[in-house]
């Protein structure tokens, strides 16, 4: 492992570092949705090598997300691993990645249901500003501000793994988009979306940014034109987010936030999130696109459908 992880890196890049690789994010969701803490469990639910769990596993212990509990099997001395407090505010994350995936992609038969317990309905988590309470907040509505500190490149994080050795995850409804693991199952791919929603639109502006290998930074524009996350470069030369692009805002919103709480210090090196209207910096609360309640991990559920 790289001797640079972890403390040296911004908020975000700490967080990406954990979180921007596609099997620590089907880890955490068969933990939220199926309540899975065992080794052997993961294994079989989601078909990966002993070895790469071991080190995902390894990894997220290391980040903080999990914490290693034992227990008597037959006898038997093992560890399961528990979501820490940390990891357990990832429930919204994870939502906010679900809310894109039904709203700008193409439905997924027998896709899983969320169903909010306090209303009963079937629904699309909304972003709304915690402190006003305003909802359906979007991109256009907030003002992101670097601390004077905040040196964008260290974002960047080292590849500890590369794409072209993994197998691509399991097939199955309950398994993220290919466009979800496109951007968020790479963390460069999602420090380039996160310098979008910055702001930043042209090639250099994004490889000084960035730190970026000039090919790394053309193959990912690449793919994010192609699947339309962002508009082919205009004539400045400048890539602007979609529509699809935009939708993504709730997550990033809901990642920064995360980010900033568990893996920040220097207010110098912070990214803040304003809500224009109100002036406050953007708590992000998801709500129920039914009733208008505030989404609680306790008060949502999938709906399987029997799909695992
Ligand atoms: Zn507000
Ligand atoms: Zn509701």
């Amino acid at each position: 492992m790289a001797a640079d992880e972890g403390s040296q890196g911004s908020a975000i890049g700490t967080a990406l570092l954990a979180l921007g690789d596609r099997w620590n994010l089907l880890i955490l969701q068969r933990a939220f949705v199926l309540h899975t803490r065992r080794f052997g469990d993961w294994r079989d639910q989601l078909g990966l090598s002993e070895s790469t769990l071991a080190a995902r596993l390894k990894e997220m212990v290391a980040a903080g997300l999990f914490e290693r509990v034992p227990y008597d099997d037959n006898g038997r001395s093992r560890d399961e691993y528990r979501m820490t407090p940390r990891a357990l505010e990832l429930w919204n994350l994870l939502l906010a990645i679900w809310g894109w995936e039904q709203t700008a992609l193409a439905a997924v038969e027998d896709a899983p249901v969320l169903m909010h317990d306090v209303c009963g309905g079937a629904l699309n988590p909304v972003l709304g500003c915690g402190v006003c309470g305003t909802a359906g907040i979007t991109a256009r509505d907030t003002r992101a501000e670097r601390g004077a500190q905040a040196e964008f490149a260290r974002i960047s994080v080292p590849r500890l793994h590369r794409r072209a050795q993994e197998p691509s995850g399991p097939i199955d409804p309950m398994s993220y988009y290919p466009e979800t693991m496109a951007i968020l199952g790479d963390r460069w791919s999602t420090a380039i979306l996160a310098a979008a929603f910055l702001g930043i639109r042209r090639f250099n502006a994004f490889k000084a940014e960035l730190g970026i290998a000039q090919s790394i930074l053309s193959d990912r524009l690449r793919r994010f034109v192609a699947e339309g996350v962002l508009h082919e470069p205009d004539e400045a030369g400048e890539y602007r987010l979609t529509s699809k692009g935009m939708a993504f805002f709730p997550v990033y919103a809901v990642l920064v936030d995360w980010a900033q709480r568990w893996y920040g210090g220097d207010a110098a090196d912070e990214l803040t999130i304003s809500h224009v209207a109100c002036g406050n910096r953007l708590q992000p609360v998801l709500l129920c696109s039914e009733c208008g309640g505030q989404l609680t991990r306790k008060s949502v559920h999938f709906d399987l459908r029997g799909s695992a």
